[in-house]
């Protein structure tokens, strides 16, 4: 079965096979996304997600079960922007640390750090092998940011260059035009590459590596988006939550194969 863990009872959770469980911990963030979507969009689109896999998948391997979301991440990098909300490393880091000690507790043995946020990628990483020797719990993170997650579903769809695909993007705002198009003003949506010093052929300080540099948003991009939202439609962002939800039913299926 495939649910939220605030929705079951004191019971359903005691009783669950905790053989046969994974937790999910979904790890957003709450920030500037440029002029024309939401300071939400990171945990918009994580609870859409979830919302879809609940409501249209199946899962044959056991119980996954999904944790109550952080709203807010690690986002101290968008601070120079209006609207961004974030904790100090120490903090988010303590947070994480109790909440999975918490499931641990329960009995619960795997768990997967859910993210949506590309500045939480660090810590869920870091935090992944703590989690591993202070509880004993098999963590996973699956993040879609520095890993080619998106790649396949982008294929025929991304039409955006280089930088495309990035911040407040092409592929966000395709999904927030699926998931809640009453909350993007596509008339204020604006192409930005990342700043010259960041980009470039032959160069080795870039966005991508492989030197990367300790940037503020506001160091890398005047309107606060890194990338083409002008590409985004509503029907590469149902493709793209189809895609998603599919895809990582396949993960979800994968880790729960594994033990380590
Ligand atoms: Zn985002």
């Amino acid at each position: 079965m495939i649910k939220r863990w605030e929705e079951l009872s004191r019971d359903e959770i005691g009783a669950l096979d905790k053989d046969r469980s994974i937790v999910m911990l979904p790890l957003s963030a709450t920030e500037q996304h440029g002029a024309h979507l939401p300071v939400g969009t990171d945990a918009i689109i994580l609870s859409t997600l979830i919302d879809k896999i609940i409501e249209g998948e199946k899962f044959e391997k056991g119980n996954l079960i999904f944790a109550p979301q952080f709203l807010i991440g690690k986002s101290n990098e968008h601070m120079c922007f209006s609207g961004t909300l974030t904790f100090k490393a120490k903090t988010y880091y303590s947070m994480i640390y109790d909440i999975a000690g918490c499931i641990a507790h329960h009995g619960f043995k795997k768990l997967v750090l859910f993210n949506s946020h590309g500045g939480n990628t660090d810590m869920a990483n870091l935090i992944s092998r703590d989690l591993r020797i202070d509880f004993g719990l098999q963590v996973f993170v699956f993040d879609w940011w520095f890993t080619d997650f998106w790649a396949d579903g982008l294929k025929g769809l991304k039409e955006s260059g280089m930088y495309g695909v990035f911040h407040a993007c092409e592929l966000e705002t395709s999904l927030m035009l699926a998931a809640r198009p009453d909350l993007v003003d596509m008339s204020k949506a604006v192409d930005e590459d990342p700043a010259d010093c960041f980009k470039g052929e032959g160069k080795y300080v870039t966005v991508f590596g492989p030197v990367n540099a300790g940037w503020k948003t506001n160091d890398v991009t005047k309107s606060g988006v890194i990338g083409a939202p002008t590409f985004a439609t509503v029907e590469k962002g149902k493709k793209l939550f189809d895609y998603a939800c599919k895809k990582l039913i396949n993960i979800f299926s994968e880790i729960a194969d594994i033990n380590y």
